[in-house]
């Protein structure tokens, strides 16, 4: 079977401090649960207030409305609301979030939950519970999925690929409810599919690395109707990057002779959400998480309530073997710091990295030496040195920057440790 593949750069990333392939261990029942009101500075209305008593699942936060990129937040554990905080993140992005003492009893916890059947229901009214329940992208800034729904139903021709690319260790969380909800991805992407109302095609992109898991998912897939391929694509970094699997599907489109129109991508844990969502009537609850970093006594993948504080999944992972550096939420490449250890996993938070001293010391900057290794890996063709020397320089062509997408190859390889990610990106975001 051929591997596809983004043309350009890239490469091998590894990080042995990230957990390693095991089944995913639950999370202890967070005591208090700081429940956000929003993501990416968009925020959702408080509909209850402090002093009311809560169900799980229920209602808390209602979204401004369709095309306002809000989501629902609900209550992901039963108990009472004890006081509604706010806090400004590393971005200096304010969040607000509401503190529930848990108490009672769990409506939807061990219990059998009921089938909710979806064959009869039509797009939009699937599209309007994936919006009731708060189903988001679960990674990036949170996109309502709703909201992509909408904007994929405007195009001409539409394929959906299910992306099960694992070129960064620290997506490992996702590998794990790949393997573990097999159906629920499957069953989601048809979901999804019926919603969008034109999807032509569906595609599996797997990484050739695990061929295995794209077997599992294929055989599960029997039942979709609509024409459904697999693709392998090599597992370099960052083939998972929206253009550089958009790269890597064109030229598969193009030597099978396919018209496969735009693509929706969307990757494991949100097509399981919105099957929860439309099958059980379930809000994002939980989901999968990689807790590690050379700073963890015992990295692991968990399945973690929303809203249970980062300090306490730490303590379940034996607590820190020695004092961290540096917290992000995410890969250490992308991720965005930890500002404090009560800050909750929001549905975005596919993995928790704490580094120690003596990995983050690594990461002083130096001069550098004109290796070129940053314009070898640049998967876009830039040449960082150049560009980051222009800015440090403030001599500053702005078409130098643009097309960075921010994917931090030219920052791993560099050996001085320079801030390259940080200051292209950045200034091309600004
Ligand atoms: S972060 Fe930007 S400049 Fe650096 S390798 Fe990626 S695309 Fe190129
Ligand atoms: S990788 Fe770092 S040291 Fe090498 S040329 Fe690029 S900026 Fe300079």
């Amino acid at each position: 079977m051929n591997v596809y593949s983004f043309p350009h750069g890239g490469l091998v990333y590894d990080d042995p401090s990230a957990p390693q392939k095991n089944s995913a261990v639950n999370a202890f029942l967070p005591s208090l649960s700081v429940i956000p009101l929003g993501y990416n500075n968009k925020k959702a209305y408080p509909v209850v207030s402090p002093g009311e008593y809560v169900k799980e699942g229920m209602l808390i936060g209602r979204a401004a409305g369709s095309g306002t990129g809000t989501v629902n937040a609900h209550a992901t554990v039963p108990g009472r609301i004890i006081k509604k905080i706010s806090w400004n993140d590393c971005d200096n992005l304010n969040n607000e979030a509401l503190v529930i003492k848990m108490e009672g009893t769990f409506e939807k916890l061990g219990r059998k939950e009921e089938v909710f059947p979806w064959n009869n229901m039509n797009g939009y009214d699937i599209q309007k519970v994936i919006s009731e329940y708060g189903v988001i992208e679960m990674e990036n800034y949170g996109k309502p999925l709703a909201e992509m729904i909408s904007s994929a139903r405007k195009e001409e021709k539409l394929t959906l690929v299910i992306r099960c690319i694992f070129d960064d260790p620290w997506l490992i969380a996702d590998y794990a409810l790949c393997k573990e909800r097999l159906n629920a991805v499957i069953e989601g992407a048809s979901i999804v599919a019926k919603s969008c109302l034109k999807v032509s095609r569906i595609i599996i992109a797997v990484s050739y690395t695990e061929k295995e898991l794209g077997q599992m998912l294929l055989s599960e897939a029997k039942q979709i109707t609509v024409p459904l391929s697999i693709i392998l694509t090599s597992s370099r970094y960052p083939q998972r990057n929206k253009r550089e699997l958009e790269l890597a599907l064109r030229i598969y489109e193009k030597k099978e002779n396919l018209k496969l129109g735009s693509f929706l991508i969307l990757g494991p844990a949100v097509l399981a959400a919105a099957y929860d969502a439309v099958v059980y009537k379930k809000p994002v609850l939980e989901r999968y998480v990689a807790v590690g970093g050379s700073a963890v006594k015992k990295p692991q993948i968990m399945k973690v309530r929303i809203g249970t504080r980062i300090g306490e999944l730490i303590e379940q992972c034996g607590g820190f073997s020695v004092k961290p550096e540096r917290i992000v939420t995410g890969s250490p490449i992308s991720g965005k710091e930890v500002m404090y250890l009560d800050e909750p996993v929001v549905k975005t938070c596919y993995a928790i990295a704490a580094m120690s001293a003596s990995q983050t010391a690594l990461n002083k900057p130096l001069n550098c030496i004109n290796c070129g290794e940053c314009r070898a890996v640049c998967p876009v063709g830039l040449d960082p040195q150049y560009i980051y020397k222009c800015i440090k320089a403030e001599q500053i062509n702005n078409d130098l920057s643009t097309g960075c997408q921010g994917c931090g190859c030219c920052k791993i390889v560099c050996p001085s440790a320079l801030p390259l990610l940080e200051t292209i990106f950045g200034r091309n975001q600004g």
